[in-house]
């Protein structure tokens, strides 16, 4: 099949080759495929030097069978209906593949952030924003957005502060957006998220001698030498939290070019060094490449997609060298490119399990947000309390006196602690239950793809048919 299929169809491609191994009735999975609704709007805004210029915004709801819809929004020259609704379809598997409430969405404005001022970004997310609440395309119970690529906590502050503004008497209208600044009604831990995500599900793939032997790799993530492509939001942390865990990070490519260093690469310096110079060109500690695309095809033991989608193809696969494919962008792998890396033996972790991390802790934020009130905030002196009641009691007994690092363990839980266990948490779940798709069919075609979308399939499938919607 041609890889010049549209990201929707190369989404689907992916869902037909999984529900080959279900047995829900084709007409049910027809629904499940399809894109529920989707909606194209062009709107007008004023530039700095008063010209006027028209803008193309897209949102997406893929599957209404869970409400409220959730996904990112997406600035970029390349957003178009199709990617929209694609990117929106992959949202509603992740979802359901980490057992999260929501269906899929997704939303997007075609354009370049960098050639509008910070001034004209605001007009240009509030006005999105207006025509997202006059189509009823947002709202607490209906449809949430979240940052993706080009977008940020600035753009979902404004998009919130739009929605709060428009109805100020919706006791839960905080909840309308996700990704929120931490003093916007964000989260502890929303920004770090996907790729802290991300780093959790490589270090638990790890984890599994034989899966690691069958691929020539030790196990754990220890001394595993890492590329990433794209250092933004997403790359950023997985690189960062990769690091934490004492993986290599040999290489990071971004538009204009590739940092390399076999000895790894200092990942805070690196950022201080391209937030100074507004690029990673020249970074003293490493060897500079010009070719961006170079960056895939680096020799390493795990390779990190976290750019944009249809980056691994036909073309470049046969060249890539990693044994591991950790997918944090979405749909960076075409489905030829995908059967290459699998003939050649590598592990490709899907997206649709490796990034969501993000959407997770946009759940987290969302709760919080219809709770109104930050998670441990109840219960974290309690617990302190008594814990050190307990540890007073065992030295009472016993006479031997805790040091400070013991007694560190009456730490109630706060924010941070709750969202990162619950992410990694989530993170370890959702791979056992795909390698137990794998061993349960036993089979080399249901691989880990493959498993999360059987996995995905079944759930909403399921859900679907408790829901009776079928007279
Ligand atoms: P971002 O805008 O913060 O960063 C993307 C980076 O990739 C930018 O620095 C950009 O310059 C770089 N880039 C673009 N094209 C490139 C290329 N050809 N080679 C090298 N670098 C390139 O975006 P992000 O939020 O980090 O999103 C990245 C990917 O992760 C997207 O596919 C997005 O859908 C996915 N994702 C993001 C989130 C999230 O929470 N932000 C959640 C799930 C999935």
């Amino acid at each position: 099949m041609s890889e010049s299929l549209s990201f929707f169809k190369k989404v689907n491609q992916n869902f037909d080759y999984a529900a080959q191994f279900t047995d829900h009735p084709t007409g049910l999975l027809d629904q499940i495929k399809i894109c529920n609704s989707s909606c194209h709007f062009t709107f007008p805004i004023k530039r700095d030097n008063g010209d006027i210029e028209t803008l193309h915004g897209w949102r997406a709801e893929h599957s209404h069978h869970q409400l409220p819809t959730k996904g990112g929004i997406r600035y970029s020259t390349l957003v178009n209906e199709d990617e929209i609704m694609a990117l929106a379809a992959l949202m509603t598997y992740k979802c359901a593949l980490v057992d999260i409430p929501f269906g899929g969405a997704k939303g997007g404005i075609q354009l370049d952030r960098n050639e509008y001022s910070d001034t004209e970004l605001e007009r240009i997310t509030r006005r999105y924003t207006y025509e997202l609440i006059q189509k009823n395309y947002i709202g607490p119970g209906i449809d949430v957005p979240a940052p993706d690529f080009g977008t940020g906590e600035d753009e979902m502050a404004w998009i919130f502060d739009t929605y709060i503004t428009m109805s100020p008497d919706k006791l839960d209208a905080i909840a309308c957006v996700t990704g929120k600044p931490i003093n916007q009604n964000g989260i502890e831990g929303r920004k770090e998220a996907t790729g802290r995500g991300v780093a959790f599900g490589l270090e638990e793939v790890c984890n599994y001698a034989d899966d690691m032997k069958n691929i020539g790799l030790e196990t754990g993530i220890q001394g595993k030498t890492v590329a990433i492509q794209g250092f933004g939001n997403v790359g950023y942390h997985a690189a960062k939290f990769l690091f934490e865990k004492d993986a290599i990070v040999v290489g990071i490519s971004e538009i204009d070019g590739v940092v390399y260093n076999p000895k790894g690469i200092d990942i805070d310096k690196l950022s201080d060094y391209s937030k100074e110079n507004a690029t990673i060109r020249n970074f003293p500690d490493a060897i500079y490449i010009e070719n961006p695309n170079e960056g895939l095809e680096l020799e390493c033991d795990i390779l990190i997609p976290a750019a944009l989608e249809n980056q691994i193809t036909e073309e470049n696969a046969p060249r890539i060298k990693a044994r591991i494919i950790g997918e944090a962008a979405n749909g960076p792998t075409t489905f030829k490119a995908h059967s290459i890396l699998k003939e050649k033996g590598a592990l490709i972790i899907p997206d649709t399990y490796l990034n969501a991390g993000g959407v997770t802790v946009s759940y987290f934020e969302w709760l919080r947000n219809l709770s109104h009130v930050r998670f441990g905030r109840i219960g974290k002196r309690f617990e302190e309390t008594t814990y050190n009641a307990m540890l007073r009691a065992v030295e009472n007994a016993t006479g031997y006196q805790f040091t400070d690092t013991e007694r560190m363990i009456v730490h109630g839980a706060d924010e941070t602690d709750l969202v990162n266990s619950g992410l990694q948490d989530t993170m370890i779940n959702a791979y056992q239950e795909i390698r137990e798709i794998q061993l349960q069919y036993g089979i080399p075609e249901v691989d880990c793809r493959a498993a999360a979308f059987i996995n995905a399939i079944d759930k909403i499938a399921h859900s679907y048919l408790q829901l009776g919607i079928f007279p």
